[in-house]
């Protein structure tokens, strides 16, 4: 521990993990951070995770890079022979910024004014802050010319947010997570917390300690059920018939909440009919929760004084992922538990940022705060107030860019050069042979970052960004929080910030920006930003956030506190009403055969965080979790002749891994979980890109494998 009279300074920020986003202090001596503490923000009451606390010195990392650099001539792009990172001296050489930022826009325009707006494609971060996001996606639509701009939300909550925004009207959360305080029944599906939002995990803990019931409805049995009053161990892949046989069993029992759906709903009648099929003792053997229990559980969601819904990947990351959204959001509105404290609908936002890169426009479909690109009163708005033509038309998601990369050269829509700032497709991308095979064949790939990822280890321009700690900026959380984290050092050698980097490629392609300053700049990015998202965050000023530091929106005046619990009145629908959408099963894309018998389910893990690029280097995380390790049952070891520490080799249509099996019984048989974060044993490599054909989600949830004993880790 290093007292407050030991450092030179405290610096005030925010977590860069999880979109819990706890509010801390830096500890700075000798320009380095020597410790964090938690600070009392609204989301963690001092609370922090062993992420937060400790996962602090990847910012001092030896490999952090401190040069522009550019490819080499004449060395291929490919993983064959691939350096482990911090070897990159054989691909690349450092050169100037002037130099690096000269090819590195002089391509882009290139490509864009030889083969128009649709050759380019960008990926912006949520791991920026949002003025970078904002910024990022401002240059895609008036530097670029398209809405080819995505970020990692499309991996993570797509499916929920267009289910949330056709049903309720608004993609953000109705409730905080604190508020579980106030409910009676907190129902937890397709989330880890304990694992992925562990400082939301303790408000949950606390709230079953006073008596408040959580339900665990999840094929893992996570840590979280040990508080749970009953766990729901469906059958991977049956959300849709689980979630239908709840609001069955509510409807066929006589507690619909009738005068909250004759008041605030439309399409009940089509629900009804649709889960006339779906009773609990018909769904009982297909996702294999007994009747009474799916019966139990749903008597006491309807009549309980506020039951809450929180929900993270495991319902988002199938092909039925908006499907399995629309249940939830039919569950809490017949059931009249949305609108009202201890009650509502909670996606469990997964990056520090993705809620605030998302309302920044950091998607293809959407200007900032949601705005349809091809709504044509926000079209025209946004054409005044960035002073440029704009693209109606919605533009590329992740995958789909992928699959443009390697269109044939005649497509007029092939994507043939990239701008990724932050982001870490090589690794975080489903079907990785396919992707990092497109990202090779780009004619001009540009990677910002703070290491050399796997991404930037593809790149023909290495641009050298700052890490979290050296940045002023402002992200949003989970519970629709704007947070100011401030800057506790300088970047290392030649890192530059990434609004001052993303500005220097927007000048070269032909737009005269100028927010100049270290903080005024920041400043000016974010009242421009708080203009286009006025209907938002009007009342969330830069000044008022150095006061507050933390501030929940909707805000829409000076003295707005901010509110909370949102849809008391009306849902910000065209009609107020929430749109009941009925859902039906669909099957995952890849069913398990004789080939390929068990489930592949991928996932995060408390230690490491993502692509594994900042935790694994962060000496106390790597120390616990140093190494990749899959988690089976302990019956389908000993089918297998398995002992915990044995290697096996996971093979899927599209990729193997080999790597250390332990045990663990919260897995359900015939499946395998493995974590995404670890270069050497890719889980992607193994995923399948199927898509929700609404949130253009991947399903990164559910593949068919096999294993078998032994192999190379
Ligand atoms: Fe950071 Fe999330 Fe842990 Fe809080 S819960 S300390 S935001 S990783």
């Amino acid at each position: 521990f290093i007292g407050s009279q030991a450092v030179d300074r405290k610096v005030d920020s925010v977590c860069p993990f999880c979109g819990v986003g706890c509010l801390i202090t830096y500890n700075v001596k000798d320009e380095k951070i020597v410790s964090v503490d938690g600070r009392d923000g609204p989301a963690n009451h001092s609370r922090l995770c062993v992420k937060g606390r400790f996962g602090f010195d990847y910012a001092h990392h030896p490999q952090r890079l401190t040069k522009p650099l550019i490819r080499k001539p004449g060395v291929p792009k490919g993983f064959d022979d691939a350096p482990r990172p911090g070897d990159w001296s054989e691909a690349f050489r450092e050169a100037s910024w002037e130099e690096a930022l000269a090819l590195a826009a002089g391509q882009l325009k290139g490509l864009r004014d030889t083969h128009g707006p649709k050759a380019l494609a960008g990926f912006g971060s949520a791991k920026g802050s949002n003025e970078e996001a904002y910024l990022f996606q401002k240059l895609v639509r008036t530097g670029f010319g398209s809405n080819n701009v995505d970020h990692c939300t499309r991996l993570c909550h797509a499916s929920s947010v267009a289910a949330l925004l056709e049903g309720v009207g608004s993609g953000a959360v109705s409730n905080q997570v604190n508020d579980v305080d106030h409910a009676e029944l907190i129902f937890i599906i397709g989330s880890n917390p304990t694992a992925n939002h562990p400082v939301a995990a303790t408000w949950m803990k606390n709230a079953a300690r006073r008596g408040a019931k959580i339900v665990l409805a999840d094929p893992r049995r996570t840590d979280i059920s040990k508080h749970a009053w009953r766990t729901l161990q469906f059958k991977a892949d049956t959300d849709v018939a689980m979630l239908n046989a709840l609001i069955h069993a509510v409807i066929d029992e006589g507690l619909v909440d009738e005068a909250f759906v004759r008041d605030r709903a439309s399409n009940f009648e089509a629900l009804r009919d649709n889960v006339k099929g779906y009773s609990p003792e018909a769904m009982a053997p297909i996702c294999g929760v007994p009747a009474e229990t799916l019966r139990e559980v749903a008597r006491a969601f309807a009549t309980a004084k506020g039951a809450m819904v929180l929900w993270g990947m495991g319902i988002s990351q199938h092909v039925h992922g908006t499907d399995n959204a629309r249940c939830l959001i039919a569950l809490v509105t017949v059931t009249g538990q949305i609108g009202k404290p201890g009650s509502g609908l909670h996606p469990l936002r997964g990056q520090n940022n993705v809620q605030g890169a998302s309302d920044a426009g950091l998607i293809p479909m959407m200007f900032p705060n949601y705005q349809r690109v091809d709504n044509a009163a926000a079209h025209a708005w946004f054409e005044e107030f960035w002073g440029m033509p704009l693209d109606e038309k919605p533009g590329y998601t992740v995958v789909e860019i992928m699959h443009k990369a390697l269109a044939p050269d005649d497509d007029p829509h092939k994507v043939r050069g990239m701008y990724i700032m932050g982001e870490n497709p090589a690794m975080s991308d489903p079907d990785l042979n396919h992707a990092r095979h497109a990202l090779a064949s780009l004619e001009h790939l540009v990677v910002q970052d703070i290491f050399m990822t796997e991404t930037a280890w593809l790149a023909d321009v290495v641009l050298p960004a700052s890490a979290w700690p050296e940045k002023t900026g402002t992200v949003s959380n989970t519970d629709r929080m704007v947070q100011l984290g401030k800057r506790a050092l300088d970047p290392p050698g030649d890192a530059r910030p990434d609004l001052w980097i993303i500005q220097q490629i927007a000048r070269r392609m032909g737009l005269a920006w100028n927010y100049e300053g270290e903080e005024s700049g920041v400043a000016a990015v974010y009242d421009e930003m708080r203009q286009a998202m006025h209907a938002a965050i009007s009342g969330i000023t830069w000044e008022r956030l150095q006061r507050e530091s933390s501030v929940t929106y909707p805000c829409l005046s000076a003295d707005d506190p901010g509110q909370p619990t949102v849809f008391i009145d009306r849902f910000p629908t065209a009609d107020g009403r929430v749109k009941l959408v009925p859902a039906d099963i669909i099957p995952a894309d890849e069913r398990p055969d004789a080939d390929y018998p068990f489930v592949l389910i991928t996932g995060r893990q408390l230690e490491h965080w993502h692509t594994g690029s900042m935790t694994r280097r962060a000496t106390v995380l790597d120390a616990l979790e140093p190494m990749a390790t899959a988690s089976m049952h302990q019956a389908d070891l000993d089918a297998m002749g398995l002992a915990p520490g044995d290697v096996i080799t996971i093979r899927s249509r599209r990729g193997e891994v080999a790597i250390h099996v332990r045990r663990d019984d919260g897995t359900p048989h015939g499946a395998v979980f493995v974590p995404f974060a670890y270069y050497e044993a890719a889980a992607n490599l193994m995923t399948n890109a199927a898509l929700d054909p609404f949130g253009k989600i991947p399903e990164f949830k559910y593949c068919a494998v096999r294993i078998e004993r032994g192999g190379q880790p």
